[in-house]
């Protein structure tokens, strides 16, 4: 598959990319796990983008282009991407449609995953991720077996600095002033998909049915 993910923070972006990963072996490229990677390895890439991640804003575009420039020529990609968390603005998306053409690669879709904001924001607060592998864990919903633990790298699984009330409440205005518009701007490429997101195996139904698996 080759899709892109949209969709507010906490709207299951990274919860329905592992699910279709897991069918096709298309790989899941999340510009989220990519910067906390190289934030915590403490890398430049990570020194540039640590003080406005921990804010809840956004990375500067050229930051972004330049990783996605250079991750979607791995290897992996070959066997399809979720983009999960990118693009993010209307130039990343402007950059990204050029890149994929110059590469000669078109995209199956822009699923939007719609969620109400009273669910984002339950979520968002009861959210845990391992910070070794990713894993998305919820402290309602889906604990770790272990408290704080992760069950399949046994990696711990915290809070994420950015999951703050503040820095929540921060990262759905950034969402809705900078990232919503992408929504019209598929729409107008002819590639968006809208799908009711209340439950992951909904939305993973949907998207096997739109790709035609
Ligand atoms: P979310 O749960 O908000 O979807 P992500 O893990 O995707 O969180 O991203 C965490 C943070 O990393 C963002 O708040 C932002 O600071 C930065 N970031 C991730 N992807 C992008 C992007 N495409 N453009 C700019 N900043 C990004
Ligand atoms: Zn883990």
């Amino acid at each position: 598959m080759r899709l892109i993910l949209l969709g507010a923070p906490g709207a299951g972006k990274g919860t329905v990319a592992k699910m279709l990963t897991a069918i096709d072996g298309s790989v899941q490229i999340s510009t989220g796990d990519i910067l906390r990677a190289a934030v915590k390895a403490g890398t430049e890439l990570g020194k540039k983008a640590e003080a406005a991640m921990k804010a809840g804003e956004l990375v500067s575009d050229d930051l972004i282009m330049g990783i996605m420039g250079e991750r979607l020529k791995e290897d992996d990609c070959q066997a399809g991407f979720l983009l999960d968390g990118f693009p993010r603005t209307i130039p990343q998306a402007e950059a990204l449609k050029g890149l994929l053409e110059k590469m000669g690669i078109e995209l199956q879709g822009a699923v939007n995953l719609n969620v109400p904001r009273e669910v984002i924001l339950d979520r968002l607060t009861t959210r845990r991720t391992c910070v070794d592998c990713g894993a998305i864990y919820n402290v309602k919903s889906n604990p770790p077996k272990e408290e704080g633990k992760c069950d399949a790298c046994g990696g711990s699984v915290v809070q994420r600095d950015d999951e703050t009330k503040e820095a929540i409440s921060k990262r759905l205005d950034v969402f809705n002033e900078q990232t919503a518009p992408l929504v019209g701007f598929y729409d107008k490429e002819g590639l968006l998909l809208d799908i009711e997101a209340t439950s992951s195996d909904v939305v993973v139904d949907a998207i096997k049915k739109h790709v035609g698996i």
